[in-house]
């Protein structure tokens, strides 16, 4: 088999594999059907890319979010790869279409909802494909905390090539997501690869909310680098957005509300900036490539425990300190139980089981990271020293000067 350190190399710039890549790789150069559960951050997105130029034909990747087969469009074409998107959005469809059939396309980026259509299997047979490769696999699974019904889709259409190769990607399935997402796609129980969950450069600290703006004021005053403030409502990200820019502190609000240009640009603000807060939804930080990170807060109960690892993952990405603070409280609680008592009865089960998941960690005397990295499946030998609980101070935040600061109108 070819050895595919040198195109590391020459096409990527990169001295060698980070982490399990090496063994994702291997497989895929060899045809074998992967499920990669790797976390954010840790180079998913290159299993599929390096294989692409590797091999002969068009690896179809299948991803959620059409912003995010943007950005992903763009870092493969910075380094050379032949990549383009299909989408409603594209305007060059046509010129795309062409492309593919003519194997000039290393990568075609696709949204599942063109799984569906007898359209695209058509196409897929007039072009040679390299590799079926299925960004944010979870979304395949009922257990996995975002599921898109079009994922369902995704295993008829690649049984009808059989002989391309399957990589499923993931950063955020627990034991019994990754089983089904096996079984949704196709992929044999012995073709997952799981690579280390631990961020140890992160301190994790969870407390009550008291007066949470005021304890967001506080992070942000004792962590001078850039930071994600997670807000429960669209409305909540400007408000906290503008009380905590009245200290001066470069921030921005950045939620699906907005101007599709104001959003571009805040978020282009905030990765070019040192010391920016950006105020955000959950709609913020998927794709977003910001090593320096320093601090994420959530001002309330993120969705589940896969959610609060996937946004406190987008700090210290560069391996320096980093911190992530949670602000929760009973409310929290209610919603979430009120939001379960909405969705379809037979998800129900499931989400209160995630639901109790968090609450064992936000709720712990122990060490958070232990129940946090249980949660992925894997033992922590010794507690962990950096978090909260760990460090014997849970954080009790008061309204200190420097909070009065950024809070006072
Ligand atoms: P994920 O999808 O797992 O969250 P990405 O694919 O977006 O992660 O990659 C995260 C960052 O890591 C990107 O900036 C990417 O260029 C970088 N990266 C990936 N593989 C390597 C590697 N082998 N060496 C150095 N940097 C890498
Ligand atoms: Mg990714």
């Amino acid at each position: 088999m070819l050895d595919p350190l040198p195109t590391l190399q020459r096409v990527f710039g990169f001295p060698g594999f980070r982490g399990v890549q090496a063994d994702v790789v291997a497989r895929v150069l060899a045809g074998e059907r992967t499920l990669a559960v790797m976390p954010t951050g840790a180079g998913k997105s290159l299993c599929y890319q390096l294989p692409s130029v590797m091999l002969e034909g068009t690896c179809v990747v299948v991803s959620p979010l059409i912003a995010l087969m943007h950005d992903q469009l763009r870092s493969a074409e910075a380094v050379g790869i032949r990549a383009a998107t299909l989408t409603s959005v594209d305007e060059n469809r046509a010129e795309t279409i062409q492309r593919f059939k003519a194997g000039a396309l290393d990568l075609l980026y696709v949204a599942p909802e063109r799984a569906s259509s007898g359209h695209f299997r058509e196409l897929l047979g007039q072009a040679k494909l390299s590799l079926f490769a299925i960004d944010e696999a979870h979304c395949v699974s009922e257990w996995g905390h975002d599921f898109r019904p079009d994922y369902r889709l995704l295993e008829p259409l690649m049984d009808a090539f059989p002989e391309v190769g399957r990589l499923a990607l993931t950063a955020t399935a627990d034991a019994h997501t990754r089983a089904d997402i096996l079984k949704q796609l196709g992929i044999p129980n012995d073709g997952l690869i799981v690579s280390g969950f631990d961020r140890p450069n992160i301190r994790y600290s969870i407390g009550a909310k008291d007066n949470v703006n005021r304890q967001i004021a506080d992070v942000i005053a004792r962590n001078p680098g850039p930071g994600i403030v997670y807000a429960q409502t669209r409305a909540a990200t400007e408000k906290l957005a503008e009380a905590l820019g009245r200290s001066g502190r470069p921030t921005r609000a950045y939620h699906a509300g907005l101007d599709a240009a104001v959003r571009a640009k805040n978020q282009a603000d905030f990765v070019a900036s040192e010391d920016m807060v950006i105020c955000a939804t959950v709609a913020f930080g998927m794709g977003i490539d910001k090593p320096d990170v320093r601090f994420v807060a959530h001002a309330g109960l993120p969705k589940s425990i896969e959610a609060y690892y996937q946004e406190t993952g987008r700090a210290g990405r560069d391996g320096d300190p980093a911190v992530a603070h949670l602000f929760w409280g009973a409310d929290d609680f209610a919603r979430a139980r009120q939001r379960i008592g909405e969705v379809e009865p037979e998800r129900q089960a499931g989400e209160r089981t995630r639901l109790q998941a968090l609450g064992a960690l936000v709720e712990t005397a122990g060490c958070r990271r232990r129940i946090l990295l249980k949660h992925f499946g894997e033992d922590l030998a010794e507690d962990c020293g950096n978090c909260d609980n760990c460090l014997g101070s849970p954080d009790a935040i008061d309204a200190t000067e420097t909070a009065q600061k950024y809070l006072s109108a």
